[in-house]
């Protein structure tokens, strides 16, 4: 096990925390204070010198591990070919967008490259409602889809609403099958009929205008605690939204890339979205975004009315490429899909023992705990969980600070080249953190 850090932050840390906080706003997320200097795939090294193992991906980006050295070598390649050219096409951008339509079901054929997962939904915002007579999207509650004025309008997290002024007109939201804490108190997906989706058609009944043009929802809902819908839910709303006649746009920004143990998550189910919003993972660490679609949507859209300055450069591109290159390999799906088994059999057995761990979900490797008061009343511990992440560091263990409505969820999400000693040590870690925590440390 590594060695118990005994300083956090750490003089050199503190050195760099302070300019931060002289010099850039308080907006960005909040993290353990350490600073990262550099990361070599599952282990991160701060300023300071402290190791850590990863258990965030740095937010669930690098899917390949920090600084694969393929990654790091075609990057430079690349960087010493050619850096930019906007609209100007280069051989990585058209390989990249092929690439992307082989990997993906066969109906999506396009593919358009932009930079950050906000500029992906804002794209495909923008083309649903350029493809279709209609203007209004519904999206859901809890759901993160970006910054960026559309995205924050389709999304409902309060977190990027509170403040900020008017939304963009058309966005009508309904609940999501959190099952864990049940929006309509039912909870128990065997039984309850999905009354979530028949709801949908009551707030479209008091909300809409009569101009739907699309549903968006991401694959399971990341932000808001790694909420993951259950089995059919999916399906069925696929078949309502195709009854209704509108678009349907699946946010994989963070769950793609081999995350779920599927190249692609909507691969866990029977459904086929018109977009597919993609980014952080797909350049591993690069800038790097796209929207996969269907030609009956991307060609509905007039040239110059749709591309952007950085979107599909040469290097992100080749970045892109390299990653997918890396993850077909060395098999990170396959692998992704057993460790994060390994993971959610060893904390849903830790269950047992500690009741404060109230629901463990998970896919491939991106996992959820939700941190409770006890079993029955399903409290939130908002600041348990803060504690149990802050004893990980200590221990040597890099997690995601608590995420989720009630800022109670601990996320899992190595990157997927974690080896299974790995994985051992890292639940090893987390099983001491937790007992600390809990004993008060
Ligand atoms: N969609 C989802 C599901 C996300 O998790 C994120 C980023 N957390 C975004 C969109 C926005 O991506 P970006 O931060 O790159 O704009």
């Amino acid at each position: 096990m590594p060695k118990i850090v005994t300083e956090l932050p750490g003089p050199k840390a503190r050195e760099y925390l302070a300019k931060s906080e002289k010099y850039e706003p308080r907006s960005i997320g909040y993290q353990e204070p350490l600073v990262w200097e550099k990361a070599s795939g599952c282990v991160i090294t701060d300023v300071d010198g402290n190791e850590f193992l990863d258990w965030s991906s740095g937010v669930l980006v690098t899917n390949v591990g920090h600084s694969h050295p393929y990654h790091v070598e075609q990057i430079k390649a690349q960087a010493e070919k050619l850096l930019n050219c906007y609209d100007f096409l280069t051989t990585p951008r058209a390989d990249l967008a092929q690439k992307l339509v082989e990997i993906s079901p066969d109906y999506l054929d396009k593919a358009f490259l932009v930079t950050t997962g906000s500029d992906a939904t804002e794209a495909a915002i923008r083309m649903v409602r350029r493809a279709h007579d209609g203007w209004e999207i519904i999206g859901f509650h809890g759901a993160f889809h970006g910054r960026t004025l559309g995205a924050a309008s389709v999304g409902a997290s309060l977190g990027v609403h509170a403040g900020y002024g008017p939304l963009v007109p058309g966005c009508i939201h309904a609940p999501f099958p959190y099952c864990y804490r049940c929006p309509l108190g039912l909870g128990d997906p065997a039984t309850c009929g999905f009354q979530c989706l028949e709801y949908l058609d009551w707030v479209v009944s008091q909300e809409s205008c009569g101009e739907l043009c699309a549903v968006m929802t991401e694959s399971y809902q990341g932000g808001a605690g790694s909420i993951i819908p259950p089995p059919g839910w999916f399906e069925q709303l696929d078949q309502w939204r195709q009854e209704k006649g509108i678009f349907f746009i699946l946010d994989e920004v963070q769950s793609s890339f081999g995350r779920t143990g599927k190249m692609f998550c909507m691969e866990h189910w029977d459904i086929h979205p018109d977009l597919v919003t993609l980014g952080k993972g797909l350049g591993s660490g690069m800038p790097c975004s796209a929207v996969l679609g269907t030609s009956e949507v991307m060609d509905a859209l007039p040239p110059g009315s749709m591309g952007s300055t950085f979107g599909g450069n040469p290097i992100s591109s080749a970045a892109a490429l390299a990653s997918i290159e890396i993850i077909e390999r060395e098999n990170l799906v396959e692998n992704s899909a057993k460790m994060g088994q390994i993971i959610l059999d060893a904390l849903t057995e830790m269950q047992d023992k500690y009741e404060q761990l109230g629901d463990v979900r998970g896919m491939g490797l991106v996992l959820g705990l939700e941190m409770v008061e006890d079993e029955k009343s399903k409290k939130p511990a908002k600041d348990l969980a803060a504690q149990v992440v802050h004893q990980c560091y200590l221990h040597g263990l890099a997690c995601i600070a608590p995420i989720g409505m009630f800022g109670n969820v601990i996320r899992v999400a190595p990157p997927l080249v974690i080896t299974e000693e790995q994985v051992n040590e890292s639940l090893e870690i987390f099983a001491a953190s937790l007992e600390a925590a809990l004993a008060g440390a």
